[in-house]
């Protein structure tokens, strides 16, 4: 069984503030050291599971957050950002039986993590076909778009209802619970414990009930918190600019709206 795992840190059990998640500032380091202590979790749930290769992408920031030495060594580990539009899910092909989400975030426009966003502090608002997305929602689909059903999420309890919204199926763990500023959080080795635990159920269930179909047609609307940024990506081909600081793209073909996001967004 071979499995993909993405990795943020937003999502990740009692993190708060933006100087938690920034490389360079000393709090940083112990929620490093917690992503690393998350996905090591999951890959000792799947390796549990059965699985023989277990490919990890480091998706956050500079991609290079989790501590490698740590890592076991039946996983392989992507860092940093290849250019390709798959971003969070850069090394994903057909060839994978399922995708995990760990440390995982709601999205820009919800109140349920203090550090909610959607690929950049930039972005107030991204919507897919009417319906507020995250970053869950974009990753998931470029797994359906792979055949690879989402199995597994950990974060913040509102992308964890996020996610079985759009997956019925989907094991989730939340591990903590935005209020205004403030979170309230499982102690961490609780997190730890339960992520690994339900890495292995996700796995061990059939995994063919996480199957995600792909709409057949998709409408982005982007709302930028400043119009500058808005107009300076209203020239990528397709892209309509029905307001000062939203652009929208439609197309039925999930890697052009995958390859419009990766350029509008930058
Ligand atoms: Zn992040």
């Amino acid at each position: 069984m071979k499995i993909f795992i993405s990795a943020d840190i937003e999502g990740c059990a009692a993190i708060t503030s933006w100087d938690e998640v920034h490389k360079g500032h000393t709090e940083y380091q112990e929620f490093r050291e917690q992503m690393t202590s998350e996905v090591i979790a999951a890959c000792e749930g799947a390796r549990a599971a059965g699985a023989t290769d277990i490919l990890i992408k480091d998706a956050h920031e500079s991609g290079c957050n989790l501590i490698v030495s740590r890592l076991p060594d039946y996983a392989r580990i992507v860092r940093a950002w290849s250019g390709h539009p798959y971003v969070m899910m850069f090394g994903l092909d057909r060839s994978f039986d399922a995708a995990l989400f760990i440390g995982y975030h709601d999205a820009a426009g919800s109140d349920t993590n203090p550090l909610a966003h959607t690929m950049n502090d930039r972005i107030a608002r991204l919507s897919i076909n009417g319906e507020l997305s995250s970053e869950l929602t974009v990753n998931a689909y470029t797994a359906a778009m792979n055949s690879v059903p989402p199995v597994f999420l950990s974060g913040d309890r509102g992308i964890c209802a996020a996610a079985e919204r759009l997956v019925p199926g989907m094991k989730t763990i939340a591990v903590s619970e935005g209020f205004g500023r403030a979170t309230v959080s499982i102690a961490p080795t609780r997190a730890v414990r339960m992520i690994r635990d339900g890495v292995e159920e996700a796995l061990t269930r059939d995994l063919s009930r996480c199957a995600l179909t792909l709409p057949e047609w998709f409408e982005i609307v982007i709302e930028f918190n400043n119009a500058s940024d808005a107009y300076r990506s209203s020239f990528y081909p397709g892209v309509e600019h029905p307001k000062a600081c939203t652009l929208r793209f439609v197309s039925n073909d999930y890697f052009e709206v995958l390859r419009a996001i990766r350029y509008i967004t930058v």
